[in-house]
C-alpha cells in the first residue's frame, strides 16, 4: 500500500532548539501549535517521520539513553494530541568526534539520506510504500532541506529554530516553501493534499 510521510526534523521544529544541543528533559518545549498541526496531519493518514541528528552523543554532551528519554517525553506530550510520531530515528554520528561504534551510522547524518532509507526499509517491512512525490521533508536547517531533495522529496524551510533561508540560497538547495512554523507548514501541506483527494475523487 502507498502511503504518504512527513519527514520531520526535531529540534528547532517540532520542539525549541538551543545555542547547544537539547540534553535535559525540560528543555522539552514544543513549538506552539506543533502538537495540533501533527494530529491534522495524522489524521490525514500521513506517517509522521522524525528524522533528527544528535551529534551531540559521539561529542560525549549527551548519552544514547537520554536522548531515548527526551524523545519518549516528547512522545507523551504528542500523545496527549493524538499526535505520536508513527517512527523515530537519530544519527549519533559527528565527523568531528570519530566514534567506533557510532561510525557506522555516518550515511546517516543529515544530508545524508541513510535514516530516510532506513524508514523506506521499515515500512515496507509492514507492506507499506512510501509516495515520495507527496511526502514532505519539514525542518529548520539548509542540511534539512537538502536531505529531502536528495531523498527525492518536497522540502520546506520553517524559520523557527534556524530558519537557514540564506545558506539554502548559497547552497542552491531551494525548499519548495519557506514557512513561518510547522503549523504554516502543514497547513500547507494538507491544502496540496485536499486538492489532490478531489481530483484523484
Ligand atoms: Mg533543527
Amino acid at each position: 500500500m502507498l502511503v504518504k510521510a512527513l519527514f520531520l526534523d526535531r529540534d528547532g521544529t517540532i520542539i525549541h532548539d538551543s545555542s547547544e544541543s537539547i540534553v535535559a528533559l525540560d528543555q522539552v518545549r514544543l513549538i506552539d501549535r506543533a502538537d495540533d498541526a501533527l494530529a491534522l496531519a495524522k489524521r490525514a493518514g500521513f506517517k509522521l517521520i522524525m528524522i533528527s541528528n544528535q551529534g551531540g552523543i559521539a561529542k560525549g554532551v549527551v548519552t544514547k539513553e537520554r536522548v531515548d528519554e527526551i524523545n519518549a517525553l516528547l512522545q507523551s506530550i504528542l500523545a496527549t494530541k493524538n499526535a505520536s510520531l508513527d517512527l523515530l530515528y537519530y544519527a549519533p554520528y559527528h565527523p568531528k568526534y570519530p566514534k567506533p561504534e557510532y561510525d557506522a551510522f555516518k550515511s546517516w547524518r543529515k544530508p545524508e539520506t541513510g535514516m530516510i532509507r532506513q524508514a523506506q526499509r521499515d515500512l515496507a517491512a509492514q507492506g507499506l510504500e512510501i509516495d515520495f512525490a507527496n511526502s514532505f521533508f519539514i525542518g529548520d536547517k539548509q542540511i534539512d532541506v537538502e536531505c529531502g531533495l536528495r531523498a527525492g522529496l518536497r522540502s520546506i524551510l520553517v524559520k523557527t529554530g534556524y530558519g537557514e533561508e540564506e545558506i539554502c540560497k548559497e547552497k542552491h538547495t531551494l525548499p519548495e516553501l519557506v514557512a513561518n512554523d510547522l503549523c504554516d507548514a502543514i497547513d500547507y501541506v494538507l491544502k496540496i493534499n485536499r486538492a489532490n483527494v478531489v481530483r484523484h475523487a
